[in-house]
């Protein structure tokens, strides 16, 4: 075998995806079914609008990857093209949104800038009291059940070995590279790719690398249907605590919405994320500015998800600072959706190859040993 992945949510999986198909043997292990860890839970946004700069490479990549995923994958996952608002209710917002697009530009992201006339004229009954907004039209969503089965299934096609419901234990370091031994045996490659989401910084510790890492869990919540009227995906560009809401209203009607209240803490074993129903209606005030229509609308189901956080909110990506033919991708600090394709060709080629185009120095492991040795402000 030439490399193992651990882990098998989008990142997983969509790194054994390009794996295969630069034509490497490739064992994927996940220790329930594939997608049910974060990716499962997620809100499902294909956001590129205020992502660290750094980031706007592999997230671009990633865009055009979402866009290939039907024909690539065999299969709809349902992403669509419908935009991303982000509606601005005071000036300092407003401020900060022109800051950030300014900024962004050079990194490729052009951000429209809407005015209250033109928001109310293209997206009626959206944020009544908004006095600006941004729009990326070329950003919309994906359906999060869909996309780690669909790459699983397409990187079983080119020959992938997808194995579930194989809890790793052990990993040692042989001549050859790594054995793995884990519920359903032992498995030896050259290579070995940690995609293990929240448990990931687990991994790196075996290896001395240690990550502050903080698993955390959004809290998540869907409307019972509703005429399907609201195309883009809809946030908010605010400074104030806890209303930084955010939904979108899929195909069927229903409203599925995240944001404003703080994320639940989550034990790491097991690893089950609860909605906690004390902060819904934290959730709903925020929701409102948005969207006053919800206002009479019921919530018909809530839930969370284990995340992987990191100080300073950016993944882990990278070849490991201490053993040779391991990879780390974990960490992705509740933005990793969007990214997940990206992050697969990303780290497919940076194994095949030896290097990637993405740049992905704000994202590697040693940046919190250099935190440790007091050298850190360069690196954050
Ligand atoms: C509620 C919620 C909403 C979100 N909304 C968005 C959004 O709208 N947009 C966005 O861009 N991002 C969003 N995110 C973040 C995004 O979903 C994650 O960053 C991304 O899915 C992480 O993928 P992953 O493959 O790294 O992790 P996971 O999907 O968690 O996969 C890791 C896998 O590793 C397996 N594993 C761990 N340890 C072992 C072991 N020892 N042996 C075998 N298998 C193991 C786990 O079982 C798990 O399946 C959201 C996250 C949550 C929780």
């Amino acid at each position: 075998m030439d490399v193992i992945v651990i882990g098998g949510g989008l990142m997983g999986t969509a790194a054994t995806y390009f794996l295969a198909r630069r034509g490497l043997r490739v064992t994927l292990i996940e220790r329930h079914r594939v997608g049910t860890g974060a990716t499962v839970a997620s809100f499902g946004n294909i956001r590129r609008t205020g992502r660290h700069l750094t980031q706007l490479p592999l997230a671009h990549r990633s865009r055009t990857l979402w866009g290939e995923a039907e024909r690539m994958l065999g299969r709809d996952v349902e992403f669509r093209v419908a935009g991303h608002l982000r509606l601005i209710f005071e000036e300092d917002a407003l401020a900060d949104m022109r800051a950030y697009a300014t900024a962004a530009r050079p990194w490729g992201l052009e951000l429209e800038e809407l005015g209250a006339n033109e928001i109310h004229a293209r997206f009626p009954g959206l944020g009544p009291g908004a006095i600006a907004a941004s729009y990326s039209p070329q950003d919309g969503s994906g359906n999060p059940r869909l996309i780690a089965p669909a790459f699983a299934d397409a990187a079983q096609r080119l020959g992938a070995q997808i194995i579930e419901e194989c809890e790793v234990g052990g990993i040692d370091t042989t001549a050859a590279g790594f054995r793995v031994t884990t519920s359903k045996g032992s498995f030896e490659a050259g290579r070995l790719l940690n995609t293990a989401g929240a448990w990931g910084a687990r991994i790196a510790a075996r290896f001395g690398e240690p990550v502050p890492l903080t698993p955390r869990g959004p809290q998540m919540g869907v409307t019972e249907p509703l005429p399907h009227r609201v195309l883009p995906v809809v946030g908010i560009w605010t400074r104030r605590h806890g209303m930084d809401a955010y939904f979108r209203q899929v195909e069927r009607g229903n409203i599925i919405f995240g944001g404003a209240a703080e994320r639940v803490d989550v034990p790491l074993d097991p690893g089950h994320a609860k909605a906690d129903p004390a902060r819904l209606p934290l959730q709903l005030r925020a929701l409102r500015q948005l969207l006053p229509a919800l206002d009479k609308v019921s919530v018909i189901r809530t839930w969370s998800g284990c995340e992987g956080y990191l100080a300073d909110m950016l993944p882990v990506m990278g070849p490991s600072a201490t053993t040779p033919g391991l990879f780390h991708s974990f960490g992705f600090s509740g933005h990793g959706f969007q990214l997940g394709p990206g992050v697969g060709e990303t780290m497919a080629e940076l194994i095949a190859m030896g290097d990637t185009e993405i740049p992905l120095h704000d994202f590697r492991i040693e940046r919190f040993t250099l935190m440790v040795n007091g050298e850190s402000s360069a690196a954050m």
